[in-house]
C-alpha cells in the first residue's frame, strides 16, 4: 500500500482522504485553516481557505447516495450532527421516491462531520500548514514543500479547491502548466440563512423566474438558506442587498414566501465573480507530470446554481480509488494516465453538461433583463426547459425532472426511458415560459426601485 498526501481538507481532500484509506494505503491530509472548534462549528470555526464556506450548500440526492454506500461511517457521522434527511419529491410519496433522498446541513456542519469520520479511520489530518510548493524529479512530483520543510510522497493528490496554487508550483518547479479553461459564470447570489420551522417544499428547490432563479434550500437543525440568483449585468437588482429590499422583493414569490417567514440568521450575502474553470492536466492523454492528480474543485469547478459540486468531489474521489485499485500506485505513469482517461471519460461530460446549462440559463436571464426572447437551436436546452414546464404538470415527469435535478441521471439517459420524449414535448414544448406564480420583470423592476 501507498503513501498518499492529500492536499486541502474540504470536501473533496475529506472523502478522497477516507477512501483510500479505507483501501489501506497510508494517508496524511495537508491543510492551512485551524481545526473545528468543537461543538458550534457554523458559529465559530475560521476558515479562509474556503470562501464560500458559510454560505448556502445543499447536499443532492447523488451526493448522499455515493457518501451513504461508499463512506457509510461519515456518512452515519453527518446525520449525527444534526444532517437533516429531505425528499427532492413534495408529498404525496410514492413508492421509489426514496431515490429522490438526500442528507443535507449547512457546510461547516457536514466539513465537521467529515473531518470526524476521517480521523476516526485513521486519516492523519495535519492542520496549520502552509504549503509553499511541489518537488519534481524527472518529471515526477514526489512530494511537497511546507513551510515545515518537506514532505515526501508516492502520490500526492491536488484538493486545493478553485484557488490552487497547483499549476504556479508546478511551472516554478520546471514542469509545464496545464492549460485552462476559464470564465466568469456571470452570476451573482443574494443569500440568506434562516432557523424556525421549516416550510413543506410545495414544488421543487430550484425555482425559475423572469430575470431570476430563487433556490430554497434545507439545512441542519432548524435552518435553511433562500438564494436569488440573477445576472452580474442586472444592475437594477443590485438593491437585493438590502434585506429590506430583498424581503419585500421575495415576498411576492408565492411558493417562496413561507421560506421567508422566520427568524434570518445571517444578513444578505451577495456574491458574484465566481469562475468555472477547468485544467487540463493531460493534454491529449498524456499527463504533464506524473506523482500528482488533482480532485474535485482543484481539477474543475463550476458556478455553483444547480448544486453539484460536492457531488463531484465524491465521483472524482471514488475514480481515483477505483484507478488505485486497478493500478498498482508504484507505476506513477500508469496511475496519472489512467486517472486522467477515466476523469475525461466519466466527469468531464458532466462538467461540460453542468456548464451548457448555465451558460443558457444565463443567456435567458441576460435576455429577460433586456426584454429580449431568447432563442437558440441547441435540443440540450430546449428539453431541459420543456423537461422543466412538463414537471409542473405531471407527477411523472416530476420524477424524471428530479433525477436530473438530483445529479442521479443525465437529461440523456432520462430522455431515452420510454414515453418520457413523448410526454415532455407534449407537456412542456408549449408551456409559458416561466409556469410559476411569481413577479414579471416589469413588477421585479418596480419592487427594486
Ligand atoms: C457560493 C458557493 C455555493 C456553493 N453551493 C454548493 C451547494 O449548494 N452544493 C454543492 O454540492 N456544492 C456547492 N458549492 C461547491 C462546493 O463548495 C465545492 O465544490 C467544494 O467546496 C469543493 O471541494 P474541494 O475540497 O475541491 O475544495 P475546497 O472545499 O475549496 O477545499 C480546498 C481546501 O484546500 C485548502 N487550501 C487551499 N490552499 C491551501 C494551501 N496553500 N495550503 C494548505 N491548504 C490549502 C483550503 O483551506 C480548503 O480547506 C458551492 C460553491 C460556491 C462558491
Amino acid at each position: 500500500m501507498a503513501n498518499m498526501t492529500i492536499l486541502g481538507a474540504g470536501l473533496a481532500g475529506l472523502s478522497t482522504a477516507m477512501m483510500l484509506r479505507n483501501d489501506g494505503h497510508d494517508v496524511t491530509v495537508l491543510e492551512r485553516d485551524p481545526a473545528p472548534p468543537g461543538a458550534e462549528p457554523w458559529e465559530t470555526w475560521q476558515r479562509p481557505g474556503v470562501n464560500q464556506f458559510r454560505l448556502p450548500h445543499f447536499m443532492l440526492p447523488r451526493w448522499w447516495q455515493v457518501l451513504s454506500t461508499e463512506l457509510p461511517t461519515a456518512a452515519s457521522e453527518v446525520l449525527a450532527a444534526g444532517g437533516s434527511r429531505f425528499s427532492l419529491v413534495p408529498p404525496p410519496h410514492r413508492e421509489g421516491d426514496a431515490l429522490f433522498d438526500t442528507v443535507t446541513a449547512r457546510r461547516p456542519v457536514i466539513e465537521a462531520a467529515l473531518a470526524r469520520a476521517a480521523e476516526a479511520s485513521g486519516v492523519v489530518l495535519r492542520r496549520g500548514v502552509r504549503l509553499t510548493g511541489v518537488h519534481l524529479e524527472s518529471g515526477r512530483v514526489t512530494g511537497v514543500t511546507t513551510a515545515e520543510g518537506p514532505v515526501r510522497a508516492d502520490l500526492v493528490i491536488d484538493c486545493l479547491g478553485r484557488r490552487s496554487a497547483m499549476p504556479d508550483w508546478l511551472a516554478a518547479a520546471g514542469a509545464p502548466r496545464p492549460a485552462e479553461e476559464k470564465d466568469d459564470a456571470g452570476f451573482v447570489y443574494y443569500s440568506r440563512h434562516f432557523r424556525g420551522d421549516r416550510p413543506d417544499l410545495q414544488v421543487m428547490v430550484q425555482q425559475q423566474y423572469a430575470s431570476v432563479s430563487v433556490l430554497t434550500l434545507p439545512g441542519d437543525d432548524g435552518t435553511w438558506s433562500v438564494v436569488v440568483v440573477a445576472s452580474t449585468r442586472d444592475h437594477a437588482l443590485r438593491v437585493l442587498r438590502d434585506p429590506s429590499v430583498w424581503t419585500d422583493v421575495l415576498r411576492r414569490y408565492p411558493l417562496v414566501a413561507p421560506w421567508i417567514d422566520a427568524t434570518p440568521i445571517t444578513g444578505v450575502d451577495a456574491l458574484a465573480g465566481i469562475e468555472d474553470r477547468l485544467r487540463h492536466y493531460a493534454p491529449d492523454g498524456t499527463p504533464l507530470v506524473t506523482g500528482m492528480v488533482p480532485v474535485g474543485d482543484a481539477w474543475a469547478c463550476t458556478n455553483p446554481s444547480l448544486g453539484r459540486g460536492a457531488a463531484f468531489t465524491l465521483i472524482h474521489a471514488r475514480l481515483l480509488r477505483d484507478t488505485l485499485r486497478d493500478t498498482d500506485p508504484a507505476d506513477h505513469e500508469k496511475v496519472a494516465r489512467r486517472f486522467h482517461e477515466a476523469t475525461a471519460r466519466t466527469v468531464l461530460p458532466l462538467y461540460r453538461a453542468t456548464n451548457g446549462f448555465d451558460k443558457h440559463r444565463l443567456a435567458e436571464i441576460d435576455s429577460d433583463v433586456t426584454a429580449v426572447p431568447y432563442r437558440t437551436d441547441d435540443l440540450r436546452w430546449i428539453g431541459a426547459k420543456a423537461l422543466y414546464a412538463a414537471a409542473l404538470r405531471d407527477p411523472d415527469m416530476l420524477r424524471a425532472y428530479l433525477t436530473v435535478a438530483g445529479f442521479l441521471e443525465t437529461p440523456d439517459e432520462v430522455f431515452a426511458k420510454p414515453g418520457v420524449r413523448d410526454r415532455v414535448l407534449a407537456l412542456g414544448v408549449s408551456a409559458p415560459q416561466y409556469p410559476l406564480p411569481g413577479p414579471g420583470r416589469a413588477e421585479l423592476l418596480r419592487l427594486c426601485s
